[in-house]
């Protein structure tokens, strides 16, 4: 019956009226920001100049400065109606963290005063001994320390000021993603903007930018809180197809129910009054799958909007009645969600070195860069992979739906072509710098082919999109920081190593221009490898890679290998993003959470088959069983036979997968107590990914041949088609 009460309550709910504000959304964007604008207010002149700095030139702030600040900030914070305030950052597990305190302090009058001084807003302890570490903080020094992040601006959220900072162990160790992201944000400026240099002496300022694609579930608040298995690990673990699903292809882009488009509007204005520049809106391809992608921004803002727009989602669903899904395979046999993440690199002087410029030396440029790419994901393409990599994302990956555990890149046919003519010339010589275009291969032609590049390969897991790359591969629970860090230092060491390189044939007598085409050359030809323009999901493609040499490694525990090889540390370490140590520690915690992922799957699905899907299937056969007991009763035994022999065969085939089920289950239990004794982290991830994950298909299938034949009524668990069909 809870089944049905919760069907009963999805059905009756409608869609809340949303009322649509009545000013333009410039007039609200960024209400909930301390940004510029507000600062300006709230800050001295003198105290705006020096926040500025410290933002756009990270200059540091000294504490008096940051006295004023935190006053003003209060201040505005206050007008807003906050009354608490919190440092926000994001540890070593999903999502993000804080804790709040209240604007008071004791005035030493017995009375309570408003606070919020210079050193709150800096630095706080939050006492975080339960944040995962992979060993770097013992409990007995358990502290910590949040830092601020000025280039990241203060918001609030309800009642809470909050304000992102970074986490840090007592020793200075990274404890979370911020602090790596920014450093390999660093690296990598520092490192293109040396190479811009060979072309534009004005470029001070190399950014990254990131635009992603966030997709998503959504499902009934009541349905979701009947299934405890979405509940407690975001997907489910049993439930049958149902019989109709996305082979229609009638989801995609088709319009937006009442009650889901109601949802999204909400969240769009509660998105617009913190800053995040959400754009574009659609359904997706699974029934009930939906996207949301903002405008592209600089990649420390565009990672902390999308960790912020993942908390706000939970809140406007709530009050819809819905519950947001951002687990990667929520459900069997439909799409699961990704976020597609686009990324590129941008001067200060307004130039785009991923899209093709409006010269033959910007297109040299964009040449080189492209180039550098190709090679950085090459060479780190088992990094990359690590990157993407968790317990949730394994079940979408190489799923036939999803790019494939490989990583390859999609350059289309066009910029294909062009690095093929680009690698076999014989030199600079060769090309056309200048207006005309003869025999010789023309850089000044690039613009216009690329306007025509509109060939899209949705099976590529890192994809080049005419002025972006697009990283497909990341999942859509995950921080997009670990893929940004992973990218952007690749990048920065590959950068450094093409300008080593160039120096050094400059320094035996090339021109710079000559230097730079027989680098380019040089990366075009060691990456062929990575590149791959066909069909990733197919099978040959599998083989092929493996003789490429790319990383074709399926397990997570041993993908995760890749963060601790030689190659990494090097690049890491030299680049002053991650130590060593702090690599793997982190590491520590990455096999940490894969094993505990699984194991609370392993526990969910032993408990729901244990109490809900054996005494249901029991209570019908049982039923069954009195049934053939009364045939037997009033009918002679041959006459019984012919008309109970369906319910018999029924009667038998429960009890095959009750017996499966309970024997597998148990098996399963086992199997987990042994995995719990190992205490190596890699190995005991690795068990629980070989010897216990492999159980789940395999108890699910005879639970979902249980749901297709067990009494409608019975069941206590919302089916599919219950759960993938919003009204
Ligand atoms: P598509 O569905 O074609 O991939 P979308 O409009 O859904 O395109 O998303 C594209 C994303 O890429 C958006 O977030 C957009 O702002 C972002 N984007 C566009 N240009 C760039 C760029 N140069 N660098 C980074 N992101 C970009
Ligand atoms: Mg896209």
């Amino acid at each position: 019956m809870l089944r049905f009460k919760a069907v009963e309550e999805a059905s009756k709910r409608k869609a809340v009226e949303v009322q649509a504000p009545a000013a333009k959304t410039s007039d609200y964007f960024g209400k909930y920001v301390f940004d510029r604008n507000n600062m300006r207010k709230y800050l001295s002149k003198e105290t705006l100049k020096l926040v500025l700095n410290a933002i756009d030139k990270s200059d540091s702030l000294p504490r008096e400065v940051a006295n004023h600040v935190a006053a003003g900030m209060r201040m505005w914070a206050m007008e807003m109606g906050a009354t608490h305030y919190t440092h926000w950052f994001h540890p070593l597990t999903d999502g993000t963290a804080e804790k709040h305190d209240a604007f008071v302090d004791f005035d030493g009058n017995g009375g309570m005063i408003e606070e919020f001084s210079g050193k709150l807003l800096v630095q706080q302890e939050p006492d975080a001994s339960s944040f995962p570490s992979g060993g770097i903080r013992n409990t007995f020094e358990a502290r910590g320390y949040t830092a601020w992040d000025p280039s990241s601006p203060a918001f609030i959220m309800k009642d809470t000021l909050c304000i992102p900072t970074i986490f840090i162990s007592y020793t200075g160790e990274a404890l979370d993603y911020k602090t790596p992201l920014l450093k390999s944000i660093a690296a990598v400026d520092k490192a293109a903007t040396d190479v811009c240099r060979y072309f534009d002496e004005n470029v001070r300022k190399v950014y990254s930018y990131l635009g992603w694609e966030q997709e998503y579930f959504l499902v009934d608040k009541a349905l979701y809180n009947a299934r405890p298995d979405l509940a407690l690990t975001g997907r489910t673990l049993m439930g049958h197809d149902s019989a109709k699903n996305q082979q229609l292809e009638d989801h995609y882009f088709g319009s937006i129910p009442t009650r889901v488009a109601a949802f999204m509007r909400d969240l769009e204005y509660e998105c617009y009054k913190l800053s995040i520049p959400v754009k574009t809106r659609h359904n997706e391809v699974a029934p009930n799958q939906f996207e949301l992608a903002p405008i592209y921004e600089e990649c420390n803002l565009a990672v902390d909007h999308n960790l912020l727009l993942m908390s706000v989602m939970d809140v406007v669903a709530e009050s819809h009645g819905f519950k947001v899904l951002l687990h990667e395979k929520p459900f069997k046999g439909i799409n699961g969600s990704g976020k597609h993440n686009n990324w590129s690199l941008g001067t200060d002087t307004g130039v785009n070195l991923l899209g093709p410029g409006k010269n033959a030396k910007e297109n040299l440029q964009f040449i080189a860069f492209v180039s550098n790419v190709l090679m950085a994901v090459y060479r780190n393409n088992a990094l990359l992979k690590a990157s993407i990599s968790s317990a949730t994302n394994a079940h979408r990956l190489g799923a036939n739906e999803a790019p494939p555990a490989i990583i390859s890149i999609f350059m289309g046919s066009q910029i294909s072509a062009l690095l093929d003519e680009i690698e076999v010339i014989k030199g600079i010589r060769d090309i056309e710098l200048s207006e005309k275009t003869g025999t010789r291969l023309s850089l000044n032609y690039i613009p216009e082919i690329m306007v025509d590049n509109t060939d899209r390969n949705r099976t590529s897991p890192f994809a080049f999109t005419g002025n972006r790359f697009e990283f497909r591969a990341v999942g859509s629970s995950a921080n997009c920081a670990a893929s940004m860090l992973a990218l952007n230092t690749a990048v920065a060491g590959q950068l450094k190593e093409f300008k080593a390189g160039v120096d050094a044939l400059i320094a035996r007598g090339k021109t710079t221009e000559e230097a730079v085409f027989a680098m380019i050359q040089k990366n075009i030809r060691e990456s062929r490898a990575v590149r791959f323009d066909g069909n990733g999901y197919s099978e040959e493609w599998k083989q092929e890679a493996e003789k490429r040499g790319l990383d074709c490694e399926t397990r997570v525990p041993v993908i995760f290998d890749a963060y601790v090889a030689p190659r990494t540390i090097g690049l890491f370490t030299e680049s002053g993003v991650l130590s060593e140590r702090e690599l793997h520690a982190r590491n520590e915690v990455k096999w940490e959470q894969y094993t505990k992922k699984i194991q609370i799957e392993a526990r969910v699905l032993g408990d729901l088959a244990m109490n809900h899907i054996i005494p249901v299937a029991t209570r019908y056969q049982g039923l069954l069983l009195e049934n053939v007991s009364r045939i037997f009763a009033l009918y002679d035994k041959e006459k019984a036979s012919k008309i109970a022999a369906q319910d018999l065969v029924i009667i038998e085939d429960i009890a095959d997968h009750l017996n499966f089920i309970k024997v597998k289950t148990d098996e399963m239990v086992e199997a987990r107590k042994t995995a719990n004794r190992i205490e190596n982290e890699r190995e005991k991830a690795l068990m629980y990914c070989e010897k216990i994950a492999p159980y789940f298909d395999e108890i699910r299938y005879h639970i979902d041949k249980l749901e297709l034949t067990v009494d409608n009524e019975m069941w206590t668990l919302p089916k599919y088609r219950e759960l993938l069909f919003i009204r």
